[in-house]
C-alpha cells in the first residue's frame, strides 16, 4: 500500500514553502550560457566589497584544524562580542547565522498553541519559522511600509509568545528611532519577549536610532539579533549572534546545536570584529552607492522605499516580474519581493559604483524595451 509521505509531516510543514533565496550567479550563467563573470548579482544583500583581508587570513589559518570539532562555546568570539558591546559572554548565543538562532527561538518560546506576532513586508523568515512549529502568524498590517508598532503592541492576546521586529526591516528598509522603540517596549507586557532583528544596525549612521543593546537593561523580555552576514561580509560563513538576558541565552543554548557554528566561521568572525576599517569601508561604499541609486530613480521618476539598509526597493510598476526578467537577460539579478505582497517592487542590494551603474543602464534598457516609462 503506498504511504502519503506528505501527509506524514507535521501539519505547519506541510502548507510550508520554503525560503525564496536569490537567484545565484552560477545558475544564471548556466541558463543564459553566459560567462559567471559577466553577471551581477545584486540579490541578496551581500557585501559588495568582498571579504576582509583580515577574516580571510584567519579563515585559512583555521583551515589547519579542519579534522577537529569546533569550539562548540564559541569561547573567543563570544569574548570578543562581550567585549564590543560591554555585555557579559554570558548574555550571547551563536548562531548558523541569525536564521538559526530565529528559528532556535521560536522553537524555544512557542509552541501549536502559541500566537506570533510580525508585521506586513517583514523578514520572510518570522512568519517561515512560525508555521514550522505550528504557531499562530498574526501579520499586523504595515504603516508606510514599515511596522505600526502601535498596532503590533495591540496584537497581543494571551497566548503571544513572541514578536518578531526587524529594525531596519527587510525588504523595505524602514527603520525605527530609539523612542519610538522605547515606547513600543514599554507597551509590550514582560511575558512576550521581543525578537529585536538588528541584520543591518551597523549601516545606520547618524543618532537616534534605537540601538537593542542598550534597550536590554530596561527590558529583560528583550532578544537582539544581529549577523556577519551583511556589513561584516562573512555570509557564506553562516555566522550570527543573540545577546539577552543570561536566562534566555540558557534556554537557546539547549536547544541549538552544539557545533552550530563552525571553527572557520569562528576564526573569521573574530578576526572581522577587529577590522574596523573594513566595518567603515562597508559604510561608507553603501551610502555613497545609496546616494547613486536614490538619484538615479529620481531621475527615472520611479518611486522607492528610503532605505537604511545596504538594500533599497523601488517601484517599476506592475510589470515587476517582466522588469525582472529583463535585467536577468541582461546580466543583473536584483530580487523579486511579489511573495512579500509588493507586486510592484523590486529590491536591489546596493554594489559598487560600477555595480550600480551598469544596473542603473541594464534598467534604463528593460524599461525602454518594455514601452514603459515605468
Ligand atoms: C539577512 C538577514 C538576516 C541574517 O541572515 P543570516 O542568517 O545571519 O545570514 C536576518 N534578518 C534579516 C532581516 C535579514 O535581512
Amino acid at each position: 500500500m503506498a504511504v502519503d509521505y506528505q501527509s506524514l509531516a507535521v501539519r505547519g510543514v506541510q502548507a510550508l514553502s520554503p525560503y525564496q533565496p536569490g537567484k545565484p550567479i552560477e545558475e544564471l550563467a548556466r541558463e543564459l550560457g553566459l560567462d559567471p563573470a559577466a553577471i551581477i548579482k545584486l540579490a541578496s544583500n551581500e557585501n559588495p566589497l568582498g571579504p576582509s583581508e583580515k577574516a580571510l587570513a584567519a579563515a585559512r589559518e583555521a583551515l589547519a584544524d579542519l579534522c577537529l570539532y569546533p569550539d562548540g562555546n564559541g569561547f573567543e568570539l563570544k569574548q570578543a562580542l562581550a567585549k564590543r558591546f560591554g555585555v557579559e559572554m554570558s548574555q550571547i548565543t551563536l548562531g548558523n547565522g541569525s536564521n538559526d538562532i530565529l528559528e532556535v527561538i521560536a522553537r524555544c518560546f512557542a509552541d501549536a498553541d502559541a500566537e506570533v506576532i510580525f508585521s506586513q513586508y517583514a523578514f520572510a523568515v518570522y512568519p517561515l519559522v512560525t508555521q514550522a512549529i505550528g504557531a499562530r502568524g498574526v501579520a499586523v498590517p504595515a504603516r508606510d511600509w514599515g511596522h505600526d508598532l502601535d498596532a503590533m503592541a495591540a496584537a497581543v492576546t494571551d497566548r503571544t509568545k513572541l514578536i518578531f521586529v526587524a529594525n531596519p526591516n527587510n525588504p523595505t528598509g524602514t527603520v525605527h528611532h530609539g523612542d519610538a522603540m522605547l515606547a513600543f517596549l514599554e507597551k509590550v507586557p514582560e511575558r512576550v519577549l521581543v525578537v529585536l532583528d538588528e541584520a543591518y544596525c551597523e549601516y545606520l549612521q547618524g543618532d537616534g536610532y534605537a540601538d537593542g543593546v542598550e534597550l536590554l537593561s530596561r527590558f529583560p523580555n528583550l532578544i537582539v539579533c544581529r549577523t556577519f552576514s551583511k556589513a561584516w561580509g562573512l555570509a557564506a560563513l553562516r555566522v550570527g549572534y543573540s545577546i539577552s538576558s543570561p536566562e534566555i541565552a540558557d534556554i537557546l543554548n539547549r536547544v541549538r546545536q552544539p557545533f552550530n557554528v563552525d571553527s572557520i566561521a569562528l576564526a573569521a568572525a573574530t578576526a572581522v570584529l577587529a577590522d574596523e576599517d573594513y566595518l567603515k569601508r562597508s559604510c561608507d561604499v553603501n551610502a555613497a552607492g545609496m546616494k547613486q541609486l536614490e538619484t538615479a530613480f529620481a531621475e527615472m521618476a520611479l518611486p522607492y522605499i528610503p532605505s537604511s539598509g545596504n538594500f533599497i526597493a523601488v517601484e517599476v510598476g506592475e510589470r515587476a516580474g517582466d522588469v525582472y526578467q529583463g535585467l536577468l537577460q541582461r546580466g543583473v539579478i536584483v530580487r523579486p519581493v511579489g511573495g512579500y505582497g509588493m507586486p510592484r517592487h523590486l529590491r536591489v542590494s546596493i554594489g559598487l559604483p560600477e555595480e550600480n551603474a551598469r544596473f542603473v543602464e541594464a534598467l534604463k534598457q528593460t524599461l525602454e524595451s518594455l514601452g514603459q516609462g515605468r
